[in-house]
């Protein structure tokens, strides 16, 4: 009985550490920590998305606690964003999760069937900290890097939910929610760093919905931005450190700077080249001490923290060195090391 029992064990550790292998060869690691525990129960019972072409943000319009077990419970998105920043993995992110609603996009009805639907604890009308707007970006980044998509198919759910005839609205009509509408404001869009969004209802042009929330279109289509006082300085302060950061030591000196033919893509790819150490012993001289390797239980983000994505981080993988701000969130795989000073 022991026996069996060890065999039966060594069986199963054997069969996980296969499928761990398999499930990273299959699909790209995520950089950062993303908690598993609201796992949704119905993950199961979910069937494959056939393909995505939309992220869809959406605002919980209430606190954070009963949102994570209301969400988890009748799996109702992919990821959930809390106030501080944290993110929770509720339906896995190939499967459908139900959060869309009435919807449709582009002629296309039932958007949960080609979309990630990401759940941010707040209100649509409502300024979210910054730590929240940030790790917001961070999975956007890596998901828009997963599925190939612009800037312009990250929606808010108030784009894509519709409305049946009322006794309002005769007609099908866009407006039926206003969930996640602050997303689609330019001073929000600028901290996520979104630099488009969708430029025009699809469906209302094509005479399919008619415009139910003329407010609602103003805030999704028009210039209406209610955050832009509270953003204003955020996505500054933000760009402006990252021009600094991209700036840094190399061959910026004060001449270049003042030439502008030193600013240019072409110049800047050369300076970035000579950035990159071109061999792991050049790291070392340079001071950068190995910090990680990684895993599926030691994510970049574990290991590098906030600087995963600096340009003072270096991921090494098969004598190739890749600075952090040019890693592509998607291709941070198994076995790469995270080197930093
Ligand atoms: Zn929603």
């Amino acid at each position: 009985m022991r026996r069996a029992a060890r065999t039966y064990r060594k069986c199963e550790s054997a069969f996980s550490a296969a499928l761990a292998f398999a499930m990273l060869a299959a699909f790209p690691c995520f950089a950062l920590d993303i908690s598993d525990s609201y796992r949704s129960p119905r993950n199961p019972e979910r069937a494959v998305r056939r393909t995505t072409e939309l992220i869809v943000l959406h605002t919980t319009e209430a606190a954070a606690k009963g949102s994570l077990r209301k969400l988890s419970d009748r799996g109702e998105c992919h990821f959930c964003i809390t106030e501080d920043g944290s993110i929770y993995r509720i339906i896995d992110r190939d499967r459908e999760a139900f959060h869309a609603g009435r919807s449709m996009w582009n002629g296309k009805e039932d958007v949960d069937k080609f979309s990630i639907g990401i759940e941010c604890v707040g209100y649509h009308d409502k300024a979210m900290s910054l730590e929240q707007l940030h790790a917001i970006r961070d999975l956007v980044k890596e998901l828009k890097a997963m599925y190939r998509l612009g800037d312009d198919k990250v929606v808010a759910h108030s784009h894509v939910a519709y409305g049946a005839p009322n006794k309002w609205h005769k007609k099908k009509h866009r407006g039926r929610k206003q969930c996640g509408m602050l997303f689609a404001m330019p001073s929000v869009r600028r901290v996520l760093e979104l630099s488009a969004r969708p430029p025009r209802d699809p469906d209302v042009r094509a005479k399919r919905l008619i415009v139910g929330d003329k407010y609602l279109e103003k805030v999704l289509y028009g210039s209406t931005d209610t955050m832009r006082a509270q953003y204003r300085n955020a996505a500054g302060a933000a760009n402006a450190a990252k021009k600094q950061a991209a700036s840094k030591p190399p061959a910026q000196t004060a001449a270049s700077k003042k030439d502008p033919a030193q600013n240019k893509p072409a110049k800047k790819s050369t300076a970035s080249a000579k950035r990159v150490p071109g061999s792991i012993a050049e790291l070392k001289k340079r001071g950068y001490t190995l910090r990680g390797t990684v895993s599926p239980f030691n994510t970049a983000s574990r290991i590098a923290k906030g600087r995963w994505n600096s340009p003072d981080t270096f991921y090494t993988i098969r004598n190739k060195i890749i600075p952090g701000d040019l890693i592509n969130p998607a291709k941070i795989e198994k076995g790469m090391g995270i080197w930093m000073k």
